[in-house]
């Protein structure tokens, strides 16, 4: 007989022949097979020691009051939508630690729609959230997403996102927050199902069904398409919160002529009229989003809708100086690591404001005019001795207008 038929593998005892690859070390060998059960058992082992650090994982649910709270020190305004998540988040984790009853109640998942304008805080709602509950978080563009089959993502790679953001926990994944962004980009085009048949918008919807409602998922651990010999990772969705968001331009109308047809008939004054048109998105519904081409069965899966503000100039003020983490606060702890007391005059403050209104970039382009203005002094001042630093409109203005704002604005 062939010494090599000898060979086993030290662990599991199988012989040479019974598996692929032995690997020889001093005394004896180890097979593919105990290779890959040793790696799951370390795995393992390394997730419960991280289990006892503070950052591990850990839900902390909390009162939907104590929850709004929490959203109101990051973000400015948006009442509703805090109230609606808050409570919609609650639920949704009370659900999962419900223990099995007798009755059969069976309590559905809260998955929430975001209807606003881009940079009114969606994302960082969503993101609060998963930092407050201490839960997994990813965040997906349904853009590029196509139907299976087609030049694109597939769905589930968002949990392969989700995934990697955990380091792999799938415990932890599976009671993860996905907030897929861009919702309203895979609406089906016009009203008429039967006109066109999209497979990047309606395609795509019907994919995402059975993940937003529950399902095991086969996931590709590095992303990408599915192919065999990946060894797929198995996600259960069933307690996996999806808050999708969009900005659905243009649903204002939508909503206005529903609004409108309903109130026939009704006492509506011209003043209720106009308040309705200054703000129609507060009166968004599911109805509204299916006339906006979501499909009936997504929005069946998606049973709370909410909606956010508009930023005025006021909320774009407070938002420069009010949350935790404002952007002032941020910078001017950048200067005081470096042993530099930033002050920001209040008239720049105001012109931050007008400039983000005037180029009409919401929240987002706060950061960048700050940057504009700033970067200059962060550039100059480290290693100069220098303690303080006060910006002012004067130098404000002259910092913006030698950047490179201006280009923004033709785009
Ligand atoms: P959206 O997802 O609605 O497009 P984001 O949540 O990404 O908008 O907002 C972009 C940025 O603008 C955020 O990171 C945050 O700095 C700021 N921002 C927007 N809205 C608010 C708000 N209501 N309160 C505080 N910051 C906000």
């Amino acid at each position: 007989m062939p010494k090599q038929s000898h060979l086993h593998c030290s662990f599991c005892g199988r012989n040479r022949d019974e598996v692929r690859i032995l690997i020889a070390g001093q005394e004896g060998h180890i097979c593919e097979n105990c290779v890959e059960h040793a790696q799951e058992i370390i795995a393992q082992e390394l997730n419960l020691k991280v289990d006892s650090t503070p950052t591990n994982y850990k839900l902390t649910v909390r009162k939907p009051q104590e929850i709004k709270k929490f959203l109101d020190d990051y973000i400015i305004g948006q009442d509703e939508a805090k109230k609606i998540l808050a409570v919609a988040v609650y639920n949704h984790f009370k659900r999962i630690s419900q223990k099995i009853q007798k009755d059969d109640i069976e309590i559905e998942k809260s998955n929430i729609v975001m209807v606003g304008e881009t940079g009114t805080g969606k994302t960082l709602l969503a993101k609060t959230i998963a930092k407050m509950l201490n839960v997994p978080f990813a965040i997906v563009d349904a853009t590029v997403f196509t139907e299976a089959g087609y030049v694109g993502e597939d769905v589930e790679s968002m949990l392969t996102r989700l995934l990697q953001n955990c380091n792999y926990d799938v415990a932890a994944a599976e009671r993860g927050i996905v907030y897929v962004d861009e919702i309203d980009k895979i609406a089906r085009k016009g009203d008429n199902p039967s006109i066109t048949r999209d497979v990047s918008g309606e395609g795509v919807q019907q994919g995402l069904l059975k993940m937003l409602e529950g399902t095991e998922v086969l996931v590709p651990p590095q992303g990408g398409r599915k192919h065999p010999e990946q060894k797929m990772i198995k996600v259960d969705t069933k307690n996996i919160l999806f808050i999708c968001g969009g900005a659905f331009d243009g649903i204002d109308r939508v909503i206005g002529r529903r609004i409108n047809t309903n109130a026939i008939g009704f006492n509506v004054n011209k003043d209720q009229q106009e308040l309705q048109r200054k703000n129609l998105l507060r009166f968004v519904n599911a109805q509204d989003l299916k006339s906006f081409g979501l499909i009936p069965e997504l929005l069946g899966r998606l049973p709370v809708v909410t909606h956010l503000d508009p930023l005025d100039a006021e909320t774009l003020r407070s938002i420069l100086t009010e949350p935790k983490n404002s952007l002032v606060k941020q910078y001017t702890r950048l200067f005081e690591l470096e042993g530099i007391a930033l002050t920001i005059e209040p008239e720049v403050l105001d012109f931050m404001v007008n400039k983000a209104m005037e180029y009409k970039l919401g929240a987002r382009g706060l950061r960048t005019i700050c940057e504009n203005i700033l970067t200059d002094a962060m550039f100059e001042m480290p290693g100069t001795g220098q303690t303080e630093l006060t910006i002012t409109l004067d130098y404000a203005e002259r910092m913006f207008s030698s950047s490179k704002m201006n280009l923004l604005k033709v785009a």
